[in-house]
């Protein structure tokens, strides 16, 4: 099977009824890059930063900052990358960035990620800094995660925009373009995605984050590994509904969360609607393969009528179709 996926690696992404799938990959290290050039995926959806925070024994400062992130785009080339601004608090917490206060009961819904981002407001505009600096005369691709609300992306989008105003003003070489996205992981974003939606240029659906809060269910917690089921009514009608909801505006919209690195999984969010999936280097061949061997159409109808009427088994009922 090994031989059989690498053989897909110059091969497109597309289903036996001819709709091209963007398969992207999630990374987080400087040579994760590498796995772009032997998996032949598109481009990098998610790049993880804290990555580099979090094996670090101090703050990383902007210099190491940015030699990461023009490492990173020279080795990707052609091919883009989205870089997430760094997720850390919660469950990923840093020694050297301990929140004032009490411990969180509730790390995943705590302090963290752009909320941390925007209070501490200096580790931002380090980071845009950096990024811009590494994108110079290159598109820049960023995502903001764990936004709730459009609010906290146009805050988070300011600091890009003063720290690009700060380079201009002494003449620094800017990136070409600059696009900006947001992570939907939060439910509550769905509910006001008309009033982000012209603000953005990509939307990403963290499944990971997003299945936890849909359905109040730690992603970490083996005692709930069976209710954290991907392959749930209310997960696939919600991305579903989310699909329609950006049809207006001109994004991109991707899911970029291990759901998409499954095959039956990948399958059911095709047949909802998404085209675009950031995943796993390894399970780039594997999905290739269910694209190229699945009639879009026909998953899409049969999807259809599953979530007119959810049969209590769907994943059993969804892997006998398949
Ligand atoms: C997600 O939540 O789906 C996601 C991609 O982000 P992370 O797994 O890093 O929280
Ligand atoms: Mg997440």
């Amino acid at each position: 099977k090994q031989a059989a996926y690498a053989a897909l690696r110059d091969v497109e992404p597309r289903t036996t009824d001819g709709t091209r799938i963007d398969v992207l990959i999630n990374a987080g290290l400087r040579d994760d890059i590498a796995h772009l050039a032997v998996t032949g995926a598109d481009g990098v959806g998610l790049f993880r930063t804290e990555f580099q925070f979090l094996v670090s024994a101090t703050l990383p400062q902007r210099e190491r900052q940015l030699r990461l992130y023009r490492d990173v785009l020279d080795a990707a080339g052609e091919k883009p990358v989205v870089f997430r601004t760094v997720d850390i608090g919660g469950d990923k917490s840093l020694p050297y960035l301990r929140e004032d206060g009490p411990g969180e009961e509730n790390p995943a819904m705590g302090w963290r990620a752009v909320r941390v981002a925007l209070e501490r407001d200096g580790l931002l505009k380090v980071q845009a800094r950096a990024l811009i600096e590494a994108a110079a005369g290159k598109t820049l691709n960023v995502m903001f995660p764990m936004i709730a609300e459009p609010w906290e992306f146009d805050a988070a989008r300011q600091v890009f925009d003063d720290q690009l105003a700060f380079l201009k003003g002494r003449k620094k070489l800017l990136p070409d373009r600059i696009r900006f996205g947001a992570m939907l992981e939060v439910p509550a974003l769905a509910e006001t995605l008309d009033i982000l939606g012209p603000k953005i240029d990509f939307l990403s659906i963290g499944t990971n984050d997003l299945t936890q809060f849909l359905l109040a269910a730690d992603r970490a917690h083996p005692k709930l590994a069976q209710r954290y089921d991907w392959i749930s009514p209310a997960i696939l009608r919600f991305i579903r509904r989310v699909v329609k909801a950006v049809e207006p505006y001109n994004i991109d919209l991707t899911v970029c969360g291990e759901m998409g690195g499954r095959q039956l999984e990948a399958l059911a969010l095709l047949a909802v609607g998404i085209r675009r999936l950031s995943i796993t280097p390894a399970a780039v061949g594997p999905i290739k393969a269910m694209v190229r061997s699945l009639d879009l159409q026909t998953a899409t109808a049969k999807m259809d009528e599953m979530l007119a009427y959810p049969p209590a088994n769907m994943r059993e009922v969804l892997q006998d179709w398949a």
